[in-house]
């Protein structure tokens, strides 16, 4: 086939009237917390949203939350990708039966993945099947294969750009497909309060990497006293940064008080 002229290439020009009007017939996906708040009323489409934290800092919790809420609510698929092995469909059946949803039809709303390899985890978007129209595309412990997989200096060159590789796929699939997307990552804070991952602290310090660069909106979720939890929005290019508490319970993530704070 002939090379196309360049005249012939197609651009889409238009207005940054008209981008705001497509951006406001987003859909946004409401946590129903607090969190909302922090990113303009929910995740937003063709976004990819990250929450990290320490383990038991309830990004696993938040991902089972927003499964049963588009599944049960929505009535729409939801794909996970559970790269941890800590999927509990008994927890999402918990969450569901307390939200009034049916838990029998959130559960079969959700197709899950639970690679062993990060070989199993790149291959995953490309093979999910045609007949899953997914609203909702989740990666639980984005990074931890990687981590356990590529140890030491000289590999991380190599495993951050199939990172990188990943988390564009993953965009890419989310953009297109007008979804929201969700990716959790685990991270460690040392006693004065700085966060970092093992074996590459320096290269994933705050801000600084361009794994970080490629979420649409970072928040670090740390716990607080008992089941309550602070979610806290980082370098948002849209938003200023806050924080906002919400609490863990037999719902799954939830809103702490009856009425969500106003500013
Ligand atoms: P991580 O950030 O490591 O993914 P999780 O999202 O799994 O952490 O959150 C773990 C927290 O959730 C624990 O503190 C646990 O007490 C709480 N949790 C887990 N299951 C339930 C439940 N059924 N009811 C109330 N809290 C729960
Ligand atoms: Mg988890």
């Amino acid at each position: 086939m002939p090379k196309k002229k360049k005249s012939e290439v197609k651009l889409n020009w238009k207005t940054a009237y008209d981008l705001l009007q497509e951006r406001q017939s987003l859909q946004r996906l409401s946590t129903k917390t607090a969190i909302d708040e922090l990113i303009g009323g929910g995740l937003e489409e063709g976004t990819v949203t990250e929450f990290y934290g320490e383990f038991g800092s309830g990004k696993s919790q938040i991902c089972f939350t927003l499964a049963a809420i588009v599944a049960g609510e929505l009535d729409m698929d939801v794909v996970f990708i559970d790269c941890e092995q800590t999927f509990k469909p008994e927890r999402i059946a918990e969450i569901a039966r307390n939200r009034g949803y049916d838990p029998t039809k959130v559960l079969q709303h959700i197709y899950l993945i639970q690679p062993l390899t990060v070989d199993e985890q790149m291959a995953a978007l490309n093979s999910i099947p045609e007949t899953v129209k997914p609203k909702l595309i989740i990666v639980d412990g984005a990074t931890t294969l990687f981590r356990s997989e590529y140890i030491g200096r000289e590999t991380l060159a190599e495993r951050q750009g199939l990172l990188r590789q990943f988390l564009k796929q993953l965009k890419n699939y989310v953009k297109q497909n007008k979804i929201w997307g969700i990716v959790t990552n685990q991270v460690y804070q040392s006693p004065d309060g700085t966060i970092f991952m093992p074996l590459d602290q320096k290269e994933l310090s705050v801000g600084g990497h361009s794994w970080w660069h490629m979420v649409d909106d970072r928040i670090f979720l740390r716990k607080s006293t008992g089941t309550k939890r602070i979610a806290k929005l980082v370098d948002s290019s849209m938003h200023p940064p806050a924080e906002r508490p919400f609490q863990i319970t037999e719902k799954g993530v939830e809103q702490i008080g009856e009425i969500l704070s106003k500013e």
